[in-house]
């Protein structure tokens, strides 16, 4: 392991139904947490539990952090249904996520919007995990580099520029659409190949300072049985899990095997 912690992203998606459930779910999650040593380890529950899953993660010293599924690019006025990066804060919540492959497609999310987001979301001390790499075409498997570099570029366009507090950081997700939620992953060649595109781009677009402190991580169908194999291709730096987050088996087995190495 390098010396920056593995990154796992548990993403519930709009998934439980209930917030009895949710924490549920979340205090499954406390006995694996115990013994971590070698993961950082950020939890995205709708936002509608994120309070109480705050309350509840400090009352029962749950060892992990929480994020947002999205926020909004605006820091305030009138925007019906959104959260803003200060509310987010205010609950203690310094991750979110932005892009989804899901946001994007289902609610029309451009580059730009989604640039103006990580902008609010860094300048206001929120570390945005940046959802990249998936190609429209859902059954398309071969790697569209185009895409994948307007993404990334556009995506952070300006971000060189701002000053980031010392517990920021920008985490980048290349998540294949084809991968998420199917129970098919990439490959090791594809992923460690992309991982490595993906890091050049980076340079290329903020520098090698900026760049090095910035984590690779991998979505689409990480699971219990697949995440230590996949944890030992080059270049990844932790993956974003939905599916199997909502299992406490899985969850406990992905932690357990990803602190044996
Ligand atoms: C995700 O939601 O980002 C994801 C990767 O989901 P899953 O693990 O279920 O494929």
């Amino acid at each position: 392991m390098s010396e920056k912690k593995f990154f796992l992203g548990f993403n519930w998606k709009m998934n439980p139904s209930n917030i009895v459930d949710s924490q549920n779910l979340f205090a499954s999650y406390k006995i694996p947490l115990e013994s971590n040593k070698n993961c950082e380890i950020v939890v995205f529950p709708p936002s509608i539990y994120l309070v109480a899953g705050e309350i509840f993660r400090i009352s029962r010293k749950i060892k992990c952090g929480l994020g947002a599924q999205d926020l909004s690019a605006a820091d305030e006025g009138p925007y019906t249904g959104q959260i803003s990066a200060k509310m987010l804060l205010d609950t203690e919540v310094k991750y979110s996520i932005i892009g989804h492959s899901e946001t994007r497609d289902h609610y029309g999310l451009t580059n730009r919007e989604v640039n103006e987001k990580v902008k609010t979301a860094l300048k206001n001390g929120i570390s945005p995990v940046l959802c990249i790499g998936f190609q429209r075409d859902p059954g398309q498997t071969e790697i569209n580099y185009m895409e994948l570099k307007t993404q990334i570029q556009a995506g952070l366009r300006q971000v060189k520029k701002i000053k980031l507090e010392l517990h920021t950081k920008i985490i980048i997700a290349y998540e294949p659409v084809w991968a998420i939620g199917t129970g098919k992953t990439a490959d090791s060649e594809t992923i460690s190949t992309v991982h490595k595109f993906i890091k050049e781009v980076l340079i290329s677009t903020l520098g090698v300072r900026k760049a090095e402190k910035i984590q690779v991580i991998y979505g689409g169908s990480v699971n219990d049985t697949n995440a230590l194999e996949l944890s030992k291709i080059e270049g990844v730096d932790g993956f974003l899990i939905g599916g199997a987050s909502l299992s406490p088996e899985k969850f406990a087995k992905i932690v357990n095997d990803l602190n044996a190495i």
